[in-house]
C-alpha cells in the first residue's frame, strides 16, 4: 500500500456525483449564481466504476458518495448496487441534505449501502430558510424518520455558526438520541465556497464542548485511534456525539482521504489549488496500467496539509476570492464534495 511524503495510506475516497445542489447553505453556497460543470464532462456510471477499482487497487477501502446533493444524480442506487459488489469496499455510504432522502432510504438500502450521514443545521423552520434558503426542513425530517430504520447508526453533521445556530447543541443532541443517531458537530471551515466566512463566526470545539457540559454534565472522551475526522464523546446519559474542530484542531496528520469530482479531478486535500484530471486520462485513451501508475506516483509525492497551514498563516479570512472561484469551480466546496 502507498504512503505519502508523511506516512499516511489512502483509504478513504469521497466521489462526488454532481456539482448541483437544490440547497443554498450559507456556509457552501452563498452567492446568487454558480458556475456548473459542463454535462458532458460528468463521469458517467462505468467511468467511476473504473475509476475506484483502481483506488481499491492502492488500499482504498471506504468509499462515500457525496455531491452537491447526490440524491439529485439520477439511478443512483444503480451506482450503489455497481459499488457494492466490490467485497474489497468494507464501508460504503453516503452523505446528503436529506431533502429527496424519504423516497430513496429503502431504494439505497436495497442497492446495498452501508452508511448515511445527514446534514442538518438546525431544527427551526425559519431558521432553515435562513441558512438554506429553501424550506425544506420538513422533507429532510421526513427523510431522517425514512432511513433511521434502514440505515442504524445513522450519523447527522451539523455545521456550528456562532450567532446563527450555537444555541441548538443541545436540541440537536436531543433530536439525535431520539432517532438513536450519532450527532457531528463541525466548526465552520474557510473552504473555497465559504465566502461569507470569518474567524469570529467560528464556534471552536472548545465551546461547544464548555455549552453541552453546562447543560447535560460531565463528558468523557472516547479514546480511540482512528483516521476519522470526529472526536467522539459520550454523555452521562451514555449519548455519543462527535466533533470536527478542523478549523481550530486540524487532524492532516492521519489524514487518509481524497477526492474525486462528478468531472473526475482527483484532489489529495480540500484545500489543494489543483487536482489530477483523471476524466482526461480515462477518455484520452490511457491504459488502466498507466493511470494506475500515475495515481501511485501522486499519492506517494503527496505532503499536503491544508488546514494545519491555515492555522499555522494566523490571519485568516476567506480562503478564495468570489471572482477566482467563478473562473475555476472546482475550488467551490460542492464541487470538492466537502
Ligand atoms: N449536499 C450534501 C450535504 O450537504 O450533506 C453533500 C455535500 S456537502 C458539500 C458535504 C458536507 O460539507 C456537508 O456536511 C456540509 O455541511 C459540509 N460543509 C460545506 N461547507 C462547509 C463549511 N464552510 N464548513 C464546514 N463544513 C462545510
Ligand atoms: Fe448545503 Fe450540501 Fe448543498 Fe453545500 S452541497 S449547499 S452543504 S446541501
Ligand atoms: Fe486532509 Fe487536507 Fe483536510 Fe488536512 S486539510 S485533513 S490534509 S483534506
Amino acid at each position: 500500500m502507498p504512503l505519502d511524503q508523511l506516512d499516511r495510506p489512502l483509504r478513504n475516497l469521497r466521489v462526488s456525483v454532481t456539482d448541483r445542489c437544490n440547497l443554498r447553505c450559507s456556509y457552501c453556497m452563498p452567492e446568487q449564481d454558480y458556475v456548473w460543470l459542463p454535462r458532458e464532462d460528468i463521469l458517467h456510471f462505468e467511468e467511476i466504476e473504473q475509476l475506484v477499482d483502481l483506488f481499491l487497487d492502492l488500499g482504498v477501502d471506504k468509499v462515500r458518495l457525496t455531491g452537491g446533493e447526490p440524491l439529485l444524480r439520477r439511478n443512483l442506487p444503480d451506482l450503489v448496487s455497481r459499488l457494492a459488489r466490490r467485497a474489497r469496499l468494507t464501508d460504503l455510504a453516503l452523505t446528503t441534505n436529506g431533502v429527496l432522502l424519504a423516497q430513496q432510504a429503502a431504494l439505497l438500502h436495497d442497492a446495498g449501502l452501508h452508511r448515511i450521514t445527514v446534514s442538518l443545521d438546525t431544527l427551526q423552520p425559519d431558521r432553515f430558510r435562513q441558512l438554506a434558503r429553501y424550506d425544506e426542513l420538513p422533507r429532510v425530517l421526513e427523510g431522517i424518520a425514512s432511513a433511521a430504520p434502514f440505515f442504524p447508526g445513522l450519523k447527522i453533521d451539523t455545521v456550528v455558526i456562532r450567532g446563527v445556530n450555537d444555541d441548538e447543541l443541545v436540541a440537536m443532541l436531543e433530536f439525535g438520541r431520539h432517532w438513536e443517531a450519532e450527532v457531528r458537530f463541525i466548526e465552520y471551515m474557510d473552504v473555497g465556497g465559504a465566502t461569507h466566512w470569518s474567524m469570529d463566526r467560528v464556534l471552536p470545539a472548545a465551546e461547544m464542548l464548555a455549552t453541552i457540559e453546562r447543560h447535560f454534565g460531565p463528558i468523557t472522551a472516547i479514546d480511540e485511534h482512528s483516521s476519522a475526522p470526529a472526536s467522539r464523546y459520550r454523555l452521562s446519559n451514555g449519548v455519543i456525539f462527535g466533533i470536527i474542530s478542523s478549523t481550530t484542531q486540524p487532524f492532516c496528520r492521519t489524514c487518509d482521504r481524497s477526492r474525486l469530482t462528478a468531472d473526475g479531478m482527483w484532489y489529495l486535500c480540500l484545500y489543494a489549488n489543483e487536482g489530477l484530471d483523471l476524466r482526461q486520462a480515462l477518455r484520452g485513451g490511457a491504459s488502466i496500467e498507466e493511470i494506475r501508475i500515475l495515481l501511485q506516483s501522486r499519492w506517494e509525492a503527496r505532503n499536503d496539509r491544508g488546514a494545519e497551514r491555515r492555522l499555522e498563516s494566523g490571519h485568516r479570512t476567506s480562503l478564495i476570492p468570489l471572482d477566482t472561484l467563478r473562473r475555476d469551480p472546482h475550488l467551490e466546496m460542492h464541487t470538492r464534495g466537502g
